[in-house]
């Protein structure tokens, strides 16, 4: 293992976050954490036909999020950057040129519809080693470079040992080796000079000094191609580490069918990004078996890549939901009022006129924390601290058992006593109210019913005393005023 520990993540931007990458952004990012490494965002933008503008800023914005840091990344940059591929383009060349010169590597003229004919009777024979043929492997390169000076169209190729196996050694899965002759000449340069995944991530690696490549088991096949770019360059490889994916109920790969798949619509959803990053390293690592709710802290304590597990995860919503609704919990009313007003003010709700603020979310966060289990919860919950003239029928105010008359005798009473409580808070409140109604001869649910329908328009709400707390003196006693001259 290197001295220093620094892992990379490498997303391709090609759309918004899945949570199957952001998982392996999580792994390495606790990997690093545990062990006092350093974490690095590298973006592998060499693919231009698949690029989509605004991916980078939705990925960082969703690991910022997350509550990830990075030490080095596109946004602020580091002593190994540029950390976007595309401004790395020399850095290929000059590694395919000396593939090129070693006899490594060779320049291929096949066109395209050669390689698809090719393609084409390898399934129609069911050839067992596919792939690229090898036609151009024996091309010499000074004639290689004629007829590219002569404008023909090139890609270079990676040529693998014909024979014999490669051997790796994954930190996962162990020993793993590859029969040479199934694995073709693949392409490192294409026609465009754009490098491959291939060539790219493993200069990068290298000059990056990265000690251990974390990415899902998808890329496993790839390994002994990548092993035999190490050995052709005299570099001594970084540790592999294939992950295990992250699947739907069904066992396919998780896609858009299943419901969603990018971090910013969870985070849209109202989960806590605490339950987020609880959950998804949940997919596919265990610390006992049992143990379910970790805070960040307490899963940078205990990651480590032995308690990886080699079989596929399986996300599951209703799991994630219940988790969700365990931190919201388990949140203490600050943290939450950091969420909710984050929340608010990233996807405002109609419920509001404008996003309330943190002062806001603390004080009704009593009213509505044991009631939530997303942070979408709160809101619908409270609107009637938002609206001028509380919308109700007069008639809810008169309860049962009760008339317009002694509604009106009640409630003006109760307003009279409010208007002097000093401490306004929940105990005095309730001190004041429940005497109040033995006093006035009333129920103390119809007291209460009558002053929840004036305050919150609502026939069930959040606890009444807190409400009217909440909503403080002045609020409380226009509104009671009010629902009297309604009646
Ligand atoms: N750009 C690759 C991807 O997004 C990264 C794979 C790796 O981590 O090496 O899948």
């Amino acid at each position: 293992m290197a001295d220093r520990v620094r892992v990379r993540f490498a997303p391709s931007p090609t759309g918004e976050p899945h949570i199957g990458n952001i998982r392996t952004a999580i792994f390495d990012w606790l990997f690093a954490r545990h062990l006092g490494g350093e974490f690095i965002i590298r973006v592998e933008d060499t693919d231009q036909s698949r690029k989509v503008e605004g991916s980078v800023e939705l990925m960082l914005k969703s690991l910022k999020w997350l509550g990830i840091d990075w030490d080095e990344g596109p946004d602020i940059g580091g002593e190994y950057g540029p950390y976007y591929q595309s401004e790395r383009l020399e850095r290929y060349q000059e590694a395919a040129d000396a593939l090129l010169a070693s006899g490594d590597a060779y320049r291929c003229f096949c066109s395209s519809e050669r390689l698809s004919e090719l393609r084409k009777q390898q399934q129609v024979d069911r050839a067992v080693v596919t792939g690229y043929d090898g036609k151009c492997s024996d091309v010499s390169n000074s004639d290689a470079l004629d007829r590219v000076n002569a404008g023909e169209s090139a890609v270079i190729r990676f040529r693998m040992p014909d024979d014999g196996v490669t051997e790796g050694n994954d930190e996962i899965h162990g020993k793993v080796s590859f029969e040479n002759n199934l694995l073709d000449d693949f392409v490192i340069i294409k026609s465009d000079g754009f490098p491959t995944y291939h060539l790219a991530s493993i200069v990068d690696d290298h000059l990056m000094e990265i000690s251990h490549v974390t990415r899902t088991i998808e890329w496993l096949p790839s390994y002994p191609r990548h092993l035999q770019v190490y050995r052709a360059m005299g570099w001594e490889p970084p540790t592999f580490v294939h992950l295990p994916l992250v699947l739907a109920t069904d066992r396919t790969k998780l896609a858009k069918r299943h419901g969603a798949t990018s971090v910013l619509e969870f985070q849209e959803m109202g989960m806590l990004p605490s339950a987020m990053m609880n959950y998804l390293t949940l997919l596919g690592w265990s610390l006992d078996d049992k143990t379910e709710i970790f805070s960040s802290d307490e899963l940078i304590k205990h990651f480590t890549l032995e308690r990886v597990s080699k079989s596929d995860a399986v996300f599951d919503i209703e799991k994630l939901n219940w988790m969700n609704g365990v931190h919201i919990r388990d949140s203490s009313p600050e943290e939450l009022a950091d969420a909710l007003s984050g929340y608010w003010s990233e996807y405002p709700t109609s419920e509001f006129p404008s996003p309330p603020d943190r002062d806001f979310a603390l004080k009704v966060i009593p009213l509505v924390h044991a009631r939530m289990k997303t942070l979408t919860d709160a809101a619908p919950l409270l609107p009637f601290f938002f609206q001028d003239r509380i919308g109700y029928e007069p008639e809810e105010l008169v309860q049962k058992g009760m008339d317009s008359e002694r509604t009106r005798i009640v409630l003006n009473a109760a307003s009279e006593k409010l208007s002097t409580l000093d401490p306004f808070d929940t105990e005095s409140i309730e001190n004041l109210l429940r005497p109040l109604s033995k006093e006035l001869d009333v129920k103390v649910g119809q007291l209460l019913g009558s002053l929840r329908v004036a305050t919150t328009g609502l026939k069930v709400s959040p606890p009444i005393f807190e409400t009217i707390e909440a909503l403080g003196r002045d609020q409380t006693v226009k509104s009671i005023q009010d629902a009297i001259e309604r009646l």
